[in-house]
C-alpha cells in the first residue's frame, strides 16, 4: 500500500495525516491479522523509536471513532483491530487465538428484532472454533 493512498484513506475519514497516523494505518493496510494495540506497538517501535503505546491506543480510538477501521471484541483478553471495513465475518480459533477473515453477504446479517427503542448500529459475526493448523496438530 503506497503512502499516498493511505494519505486519502485517512483525509476521506476525516483524519488529519500525520507521521504516526500513516504508519499506523499503512500497517492495518497491510497486517490483516486484526492485531492488537500491543503487537501493533511491539511491530512499529523499532523502525519509530518515539512512539508510545499510549499514541498507538489513541490513535487506533481516533481511527475506530471516524470509522476508518472496525474493533473486534472477539478476543476476551483485547481488542482486535482490522483496517478492513468492507462487510464480512471472523473465525477465532480456540486453541491459537488467531482471527480470520470469513466472507459475509449483506443479506447474512440476521435482522435486527430487539427493543425498537435502541438503534442498533453495528453488527458483528464471529464463528468460534479450531483452525485448520491447531486441526493438523491435534
Ligand atoms: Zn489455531
Ligand atoms: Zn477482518
Amino acid at each position: 500500500v503506497n503512502i499516498q493512498e493511505v494519505h486519502n484513506h485517512l483525509i476521506s475519514h476525516n483524519i488529519k495525516p500525520s507521521v504516526q497516523r500513516v504508519t499506523i494505518m499503512q500497517y492495518l493496510l497491510e497486517h490483516h491479522t486484526h492485531p492488537t494495540i500491543d503487537q501493533i506497538y511491539n511491530d512499529l517501535v523499532p523502525s519509530m523509536p518515539t512512539l508510545s503505546k499510549t499514541t498507538v491506543y489513541n490513535t487506533l480510538k481516533l481511527f475506530y471513532d471516524k470509522q476508518a477501521v472496525t474493533a473486534l471484541f472477539i478476543d476476551e483478553k483485547s481488542v482486535r483491530y482490522d483496517g478492513d471495513t468492507t462487510v464480512h465475518a471472523h473465525f477465532r480459533c480456540k486453541n491459537c487465538g488467531a482471527v480470520y477473515d470469513v466472507p459475509l453477504e449483506k443479506s447474512d446479517i440476521p435482522p435486527y428484532r430487539g427493543n425498537p427503542d435502541f438503534y442498533p448500529g453495528e453488527t458483528q459475526v464471529y464463528f468460534l472454533g479450531t483452525c485448520k493448523k491447531c486441526i493438523k496438530n491435534q
